[in-house]
């Protein structure tokens, strides 16, 4: 299949190619060249003209909470007051202590609806459901394989609620990243638990070796607020990040998200050890987090993504708050260009969750692919395109999405989805768990 748009963003972040298409075979991408090239090589191939349009890799949501869907206008008396009471009087028991396999289930299919139809073509999805083991990452992974998106899944193993159950976590992620090696595909698995304020340095270590065993990743949450750092200093003497690098975590294996409140000797840290980040900047503000000084760990050289976090699930508002809370923040509209957000929204995202031939546009890459209309009330060019898609695109303008050669959005409609049937599973989930009574 050749699809000839306008515009090719190959190389995220680099200057795009204007005629520049791609000729799909399989899974993979297999030429790219000028689309008049593409044309004479491959007469014979099925074409899609798309003039008005970019043709970019998609999106990777490197961090999300599918099941947050359910929290999305859940009945509260009054706003949280801070990230603490945020996680304790709200999260944790409303949503996450309420979640069984149906609730997961059924918010991971609306919110996947969601994701697709705004381009993204990868996400990776964090549980915490301690009442949920074991299997609901297999019972999550029969609905995401049915919609076809490339996903990595991971249960957040915490010992908050107790010893046995974050054993019951851990063994949830190691018993599915074997299960996901076996059946092959496009769902993986990572290691993955809390923080240093849920979980203990034991725990932490059995998490690491693990992760080492596996040959998988190990993901935490790292100082969404101040929380975490106070506790830190209170507990261990020294902040989040110095205190995994005295646990030997700190390295390359390690994908923390979040990392709001970081000081200059953590950021440090994190570029010496090879630490991966995920920004989520607009759950930083819904939780009154922070600014995460992302322009200071790109500067530093950490790989950094994008994620969603489970709140607002339309991608270009996640990347078009990336591009616009750090200028307001730094007092500096130079921060954060167009170029290097896309950039962060697709391969740096790969990058982060260690996923390798995606991200780009390049022969032999994975097809993850995103078709968007460009046509603006001023003309589209090479040399604003990346601004004009960052600031003036949603997923209205989403006209194609692919993941792995497969079309799976054609015109902001999710192929092969019942989505009538989907969003009433998601409500009837949702009035489930709203009306249960706490404790
Ligand atoms: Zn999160």
């Amino acid at each position: 299949m050749l699809i000839l748009p306008d515009f090719l963003i190959d190389n995220p972040g680099q200057p795009p190619r204007r005629d520049w298409g791609v000729r799909v075979t399989g899974a993979v991408i297999d030429a790219v060249a000028p689309n008049d090239e593409l044309r004479r090589r491959f007469p014979d191939d099925e074409m899609i003209d798309a003039p008005g349009c970019t043709l970019s890799p998609g999106f990777v949501n490197a961090h999300a909470h599918l099941y947050g869907l359910l929290a999305h206008g859940l009945p509260l008396d009054k706003a949280p007051s801070g990230f603490w009471p945020f996680l304790e009087d709200f999260w944790w028991p409303l949503v996450e202590d309420r979640l069984d396999h149906e609730a997961i289930c059924a918010a991971t299919d609306a919110i996947l609806l969601e994701m697709l139809r705004s381009g993204v073509t990868t996400v990776y999805d964090c549980t915490e459901a301690p009442y949920a083991l074991p299997g609901c990452l297999a019972a999550q992974a029969g609905v995401v394989r049915e919609r076809g998106i490339r996903a990595v899944l991971s249960f957040e193993a915490t010992e908050r609620v107790s010893k046995e159950n974050g054993q019951l976590g851990l063994a949830e992620n190691a018993d599915f990243i074997r299960a996901c090696r076996e059946t092959g595909g496009l769902i993986s698995g990572l290691m993955c638990f809390h923080t240093t304020f849920s979980c203990s340095a034991e725990f932490i270590q059995q998490a690491h070796r693990l992760g080492e065993e596996l040959d998988v990743l190990v993901h935490m949450h790292c100082s969404e607020g101040v929380h975490e750092p106070e506790y830190a200093l209170q507990h261990f003497g020294v902040r989040p990040m110095e205190y995994y690098d005295r646990l030997g975590a700190a390295n390359s294996r390690m994908l923390a998200s979040q990392c709001v409140q970081m000081s200059a000797a953590e950021i440090a840290i994190m570029a010496a050890r090879g630490v991966k980040m995920t920004h989520m900047p607009l759950s930083n503000c819904e939780v009154g987090a922070g600014i995460a000084p992302v322009p200071e760990l790109v500067e530093a050289g950490v790989t950094v993504g994008l994620g969603s976090d489970g709140y607002v699930n339309d991608f270009y508002e996640v990347v078009r708050a990336a591009f616009l809370i750090h200028k307001a923040h730094k007092q500096d509209p130079r921060v954060m260009p167009a170029p290097l957000v896309w950039h962060l929204a697709t391969e740096g995202g790969a990058r982060a969750l260690g996923l390798e031939q995606i991200g780009r546009i390049a022969e032999g890459w994975q097809a993850d692919l995103q078709l968007v209309d460009t046509r603006m009330p001023t003309p589209t060019e090479a040399h604003n395109l990346y601004d004009q898609l960052v600031l003036w695109r949603n997923h209205t303008h989403v006209r194609l999405v692919m993941v792995a050669g497969q079309v799976r959005v054609r015109d902001g409609v999710v192929l092969g989805a019942d989505e009538d049937a989907i969003i009433a599973r998601a409500h009837a989930a949702a009035r489930r768990l709203w009306s249960m009574t706490v404790g």
